[in-house]
């Protein structure tokens, strides 16, 4: 098989990690394939299953405490494994975080700071996280940030004050994990602006195609209620942007194996160029510009 899929949106974390990860995802989809106890290398033989060759790998403490561990841990899993590319991340309550994030790009080699404000439970767009922002802006290295899904986390974020940060900090490539869902409109628009902007469809796709499968029973489905009238700026961006789209699968958090969530990408049929893009061709060309690979 070719492994010249590129995955940009993994989570391999320490095993107690792991664990509390999958027990969150089957509290949601009881019927989740994922495995308590699966390994790394097992969530590694999944994804090279369906083609992966190379994937992001993105941690995120759930408080101060484990910060500089799980920047480390993704350091050495990535120097042991072939085709990691690691991002590093930091709470709210880290301090120095001008200082943690250059230590992670210029001392331990990661690829950019990718954040999870719903999970690890603060506000990302907000002054907390200047001195992040400035730092990243500073070094030119990517900023990957979750937004939507307010309605299945039961949270909001500041957008406005996401704009200003897109505003301010031009050198920092920023990459909107879930594409703001369903806020297509929106991201189509901030696309439209903003140069270094990136969107990841993770789990954007197979949300889409529950809702394209059976539109009357997922309209009325809590989260579902604006797509219907999102799906032309879904296709809008596919087709305007591929070029700086990536997608990946969340394993083993996401929406199904790896082998379902490719499948469900595929059922769409989309065009060559949209496909090659998601599939690799835009997260492969981020990495040159913007990472240093
Ligand atoms: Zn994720």
């Amino acid at each position: 098989m070719k492994h010249d899929k590129l995955d940009c949106h993994i989570h391999i974390l320490p095993p107690a990690r792991i664990g509390g990860l999958v027990r969150w995802i089957k509290k949601s989809f009881p019927g989740h394939p994922s495995r308590e106890d699966t390994t790394p290398e097992e969530i590694l033989e999944d994804l090279r299953d369906c083609g992966v060759g190379t994937v992001f790998n993105l941690v995120f403490p759930l408080k101060e405490e484990e910060t500089e561990s799980l920047n480390e841990f993704n350091r050495e899993f990535a120097a042991s494994h072939e085709g990691i590319v690691p991002f590093g991340s930091l709470h709210i309550e880290t301090p120095g975080k001008d200082e943690v994030v250059e230590r992670c790009i210029t001392e331990l080699g990661l690829a950019g700071i990718k954040l999870h404000p719903y999970a690890q439970g603060f506000e990302v767009f907000s002054p907390a996280f200047e001195p992040v922002f400035r730092k990243l802006n500073e070094l030119k290295r990517p900023f990957i940030v979750h937004t939507g899904f307010d309605i299945f986390y039961g949270k909001t974020q500041d957008l406005e004050y996401l704009g200003g940060i897109l505003d301010r900090y031009p050198d920092m490539p920023v990459v909107l994990v879930h594409s703001l869902f369903p806020r297509f409109e929106l991201a189509l628009s901030l696309l439209e602006r903003y140069g270094s902007l990136y969107l990841d469809m993770t789990n954007v796709i197979a949300c889409i195609k529950y809702y394209l499968d059976d539109p009357g029973f997922w309209a009325s489905q809590a989260g579902f209620e604006d797509v219907a009238g999102s799906l032309d700026y879904f296709y809008r961006l596919l087709d305007g942007f591929s070029d700086r789209i990536m997608f990946g699968t969340d394993h083993p958090a996401g929406m199904g194996s790896p082998r379902t969530i490719y499948y469900d990408f595929a059922s769409f049929d989309f065009s060559e160029e949209i496909s090659v893009n998601l599939l690799g061709g835009t997260a492969r060309r981020f990495l040159e510009l913007h990472c240093g690979y």
